[in-house]
């Protein structure tokens, strides 16, 4: 069972002339299945809290549980090691390897596994996901060679790749136009409605209220939050 669970977390970034307080006591539970879509204005902290979910980042203060275990303060490798084992990111600019082929760029994760996976076992969970994102017949493309609408159907096969528990995304759609942008925003709920725990960031009021709870953040901290 993965519960996420943060008591008063703060994020501050210092650098040599300048705090910034960019999130402020954040108290935050998701359940597994959950839906959250997470809005606000610009540099109110929605970045910065979705990384700290996904441990691309850690606090300043503050407590963070994944189911029941402390993650406050995680190394680098075990933070790596969570990430790799149950969180997949979806981002708004792809973030895809242009010299990789469609097909290694999904394989990706698998291949960083600290526990080595199969090329047998890769090729059938590679396929698997070209066949959810309906991107089978471009697999030895190169991202280059793709519309954005295809490249970011790509980033969600391989964010889905090693079965993630829990799937952060932030602007999924902010690079695409409405057609693919609702594409994307299908296949999104199409997983969770599988299972699969979800936690978005979203300008787009009308993708913000597909979730099940949206939580509005200003200024670093959670102001509002609503049940849909
Ligand atoms: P949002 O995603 O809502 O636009 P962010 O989480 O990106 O907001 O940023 C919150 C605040 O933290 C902003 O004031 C931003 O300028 C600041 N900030 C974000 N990342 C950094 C960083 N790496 N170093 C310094 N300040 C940062
Ligand atoms: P979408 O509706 O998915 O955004 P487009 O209408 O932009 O797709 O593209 C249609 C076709 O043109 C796609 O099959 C794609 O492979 C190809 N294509 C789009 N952009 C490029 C590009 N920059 N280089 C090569 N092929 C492209």
């Amino acid at each position: 069972e993965l519960t996420l669970n943060m008591t008063d977390i703060t994020k501050v970034y210092s650098t040599e002339d300048m705090d910034t307080h960019a999130l402020r006591g954040i108290d935050l539970e998701i359940y597994k299945g959950d839906f959250v879509s997470i809005c606000g204005p610009s540099g109110c902290g929605k970045s910065t809290l979705l990384s700290l979910l996904g441990l691309l980042d850690m606090p300043t203060s503050g407590k963070y549980f994944i189911g029941g275990t402390d993650v406050s303060h995680l190394n680098l490798s075990e933070a790596a090691y969570i990430r790799n084992e149950k969180i997949g990111f979806i981002f708004q600019s792809f973030n895809l390897i242009d010299e990789l082929s469609v097909f290694d760029n999904i394989a990706l994760p698998l291949r960083y596994r600290r526990n080595k996976v199969s090329e047998k076992d890769i090729e059938k969970k590679v396929t698997e996901c070209l066949q959810i994102v309906d991107m089978t017949h471009r697999a030895q493309h190169k991202p280059n060679q793709l519309s954005g609408g295809q490249q970011q159907r790509i980033a969600i096969a391989r964010a889905l790749v090693g079965n993630p528990a829990l799937l952060l995304v932030d602007e999924p759609t902010g690079n695409l136009d409405s057609r693919n942008g609702d594409a994307v925003m299908e296949m999104l709920q199409q997983l969770n409605a599988n299972g699969t725990t979800l936690c978005m960031v979203t300008h787009d009021p009308r993708y913000a209220d597909m979730a099940g709870r949206k939580l509005h953040l200003l200024d670093g901290k959670i102001i509002d939050s609503q049940t849909l």
